[in-house]
């Protein structure tokens, strides 16, 4: 998970900056609203920070003109206390939602959660490093090859990325995939991690799909442990 902050105030980027980091996001920062535009642009994000108050470009330009170019990442703007045009001026210019500085980090980070959340629900294109599903084609690739799924593999891989990097347990792949409500008390689940991991990983020296001894699966192209549902 990628974040893009733009944000003049040196102290505070870096504070954000430090948050995120340490709660296993990849941050990316830019002091100014042009350099801000030309990442988000020549970049892949999962979300981007916007201030509004920014030198050369401000973040209401900035979003525009990326929306216009066709960016459809999730943006949070940060917008000083009391603004309530400004929070009205974002969300119809397309930010996704708005945080009043100076905030708590929690509730920036429910924020980012939330968002990331909804920004995945909607996506139809999941990416994990050089691992790519299509869900409209219902198509798999990997560094460009197809992958040959069956339904039940593609149902589980597709569950396995929209919770990227979080853990997905057992339990809540036999519900997804088979419809159990219980413990189906087999190794089902299993059995298809396995075919779908030399599906995907085989002949790849970088694994993707992980295994939680006795928890779950998670899909990640770091060595990172999963991180928990929250
Ligand atoms: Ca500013």
């Amino acid at each position: 998970m990628c974040i893009l902050v733009v944000e003049d105030e040196a102290k505070l980027a870096r504070f954000i900056q430090r948050g995120l980091e340490t709660e296993g996001y990849r941050v990316e920062l830019a002091p100014d609203g042009l350099i801000g535009e030309k990442r988000a642009r020549s970049e892949e994000f999962d979300l981007i920070l916007l201030d509004i108050l920014l030198p050369k470009k401000d973040g209401f330009e900035v979003l525009k003109s990326i929306r216009k170019a066709g960016v459809r990442t999730p943006v949070l703007m940060l917008t000083a206390r009391g603004e309530t045009q400004d929070v009205v001026f974002g969300l119809d210019s397309g930010a996704d939602d708005y945080l009043t500085k100076p905030f708590v980090f929690e509730e920036l980070l429910a924020r980012i959660r939330s968002l990331l959340r909804r920004g995945r629900q909607n996506q139809t294109v999941l990416k994990v490093g050089n691992l790519r599903l299509d869900t409209v084609k219902h198509k798999a690739t990997r560094n460009g090859t197809i992958i040959d799924l069956t339904a039940r593999e593609y149902a589980m891989l597709e569950c396995l990325m929209r919770n990227h990097p979080k853990l997905v347990t057992r339990q809540q792949l036999s519900k997804e995939i088979w419809g159990f409500d219980f413990d189906p008390g087999t190794n089902i689940v299993d059995v298809y991690v396995n075919h779908l991991r030399k599906k995907i990983d085989h002949g790849f020296e970088k694994k993707l799909l992980h295994t939680q001894r006795g928890q779950g699966y998670y899909i990640s192209d770091d060595e990172a442990k999963p991180r928990k549902s929250k």
